[in-house]
């Protein structure tokens, strides 16, 4: 596959923000992020290329745009990251301490975070709502192009107008990702995965995402964008037609001491054979323990996860979880013995095992719940779906309420 050049990462070395434009009339703001990995660089020289366009087009524009340049040392390393990576350092209680320290004392990607952090606040106080976030990233295996998402409904809704498959609940798996930060503040927060690092396909898959992105967020009228279909036919094209909402089941992890090998030819969406053998870990053969689907096998030095395992999430369990979630079914089960809020903003739930075990986890995961803490004998429940800011996007075209 062809291998593409990072011109614009040469050149505008330095440049945090790629673009922003604003339109004479008021409306929603789209951020999109690229090269938050920086051996992730297809996110960067689409989002130039964009708005190489953008600047030099008379599209009647409503509300903001902005292009923000990630992990810039790494980028310019070629490097996924330098001293930690930039893409699980996003906790609160991590962004305190980074911000009690100074430059000096900070590792480089600390520093990324506080710039970006900065930049995300002036926005809020600039621009004005409703908030969509994009992150860009690609993947070390060849893959579908696909969407990951926190499992809020507003999540759920703005991503299923793109015609690729949809992952949720990653962050259940992840720590401190910056969409999840931003999630928890209750906005729309979007990661597109648009192919394999540094292929000419994930630069063209992510151009047309960021102009379906235009058009879904109501910053551009489709009617204004000539080429939209094109855009959503390649996309559709690149995905294979898939439209599946998938579910992650289980996380193979691994640390840096570990050697791990994922065996070759392995590609995201792979569905695999119970007993096929995936990689070698630490001298240890890791065969598929049923039939499954491959997502996100790791083929590069850097990471945490060594494969995914995922399974389709059918219709009508999004539908009834959707129901539950709309009539607050967790009202009620917060009356049953065992089971409380244990916020008063009704963001957590904290469930006595002792008393409520017959509750499961993938019962939570209906109404929305995902992070788990666990202590001897509770389970803390985070519920993104109160967090979420559904009035905020009432008035968008794609809010079903
Ligand atoms: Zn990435």
């Amino acid at each position: 596959m062809a291998k593409i050049e990072t011109k614009f990462i040469e050149k505008k070395k330095n440049e945090r923000i790629i673009g922003q434009i604003s339109g004479k009339e008021k409306g929603p703001t789209l951020v999109l992020f690229g090269g938050i990995h920086g051996n992730e660089p297809s996110g960067v020289e689409a989002l130039e290329h964009v708005f190489e366009k953008l600047k030099g087009s008379d599209l009647k524009i409503r509300g903001s745009i902005f292009g923000i340049k990630g992990n810039i040392p790494a980028l310019i390393e070629k490097k996924r990251f330098l001293d930690n990576d930039l893409n699980r350092i996003w906790t609160h209680s991590g962004i305190d301490a980074i911000g009690r320290r100074n430059r000096k004392e900070r590792s480089v990607e600390e520093n990324e975070l506080t710039t970006i952090h900065q930049l995300i606040t002036e926005i809020f106080e600039t621009q004005s709502p409703p908030y969509y976030f994009i992150d860009f990233h690609t993947t070390s295996s060849p893959t579908l192009p696909f969407i990951t998402i926190n499992d809020a409904l507003i999540n759920r809704e703005f991503a299923r107008l793109f015609p690729v498959p949809v992952i949720l609940g990653i962050e259940e798996y992840l720590e401190g990702p910056m969409l999840s930060y931003i999630n928890e503040k209750g906005y729309v927060a979007v990661g597109f995965e648009s192919g394999q690092h540094f292929t000419e396909d994930a630069v063209t898959n992510t151009i047309s995402f960021i102009w379906l992105s235009l058009i879904y967020s109501g910053i551009i009228d489709k009617e204004q964008i000539p080429d939209y279909k094109k855009h959503h036919k390649e996309l559709s094209a690149a995905a294979k037609g898939n439209t599946i909402f998938y579910e992650i089941i289980h996380r193979h992890r691994i640390t840096d001491s570990d050697n791990f090998k994922m065996f070759p030819g392995f590609s995201s969406f792979d569905k695999l054979p119970k007993g096929i053998a995936m990689a070698n870990h630490n001298g240890e053969k890791i065969t598929a323990y049923k039939d499954t689907i491959v997502f996100m096998p790791l083929y590069q030095v850097q990471g945490e996860e060594g494969f995914f395992l995922i399974r389709r999430i059918p219709q009508w369990i999004l539908s009834f979880s959707a129901f539950l979630r709309r009539i607050k079914f967790d009202s009620f089960l917060a009356s049953l013995p065992g089971i409380s809020w244990s916020n008063s903003s009704r963001e957590k739930l904290m469930v006595n095992l002792k008393v409520a075990r017959f509750f499961s986890k993938p019962f939570f995961h209906l109404l929305g719940y995902r992070n788990r803490m666990v202590d001897q004998t509770h389970l803390i429940l985070y519920n993104r779906e109160r967090a979420a800011k559904n009035e905020m996007y009432k008035d968008a075209f794609w809010y079903n309420n």
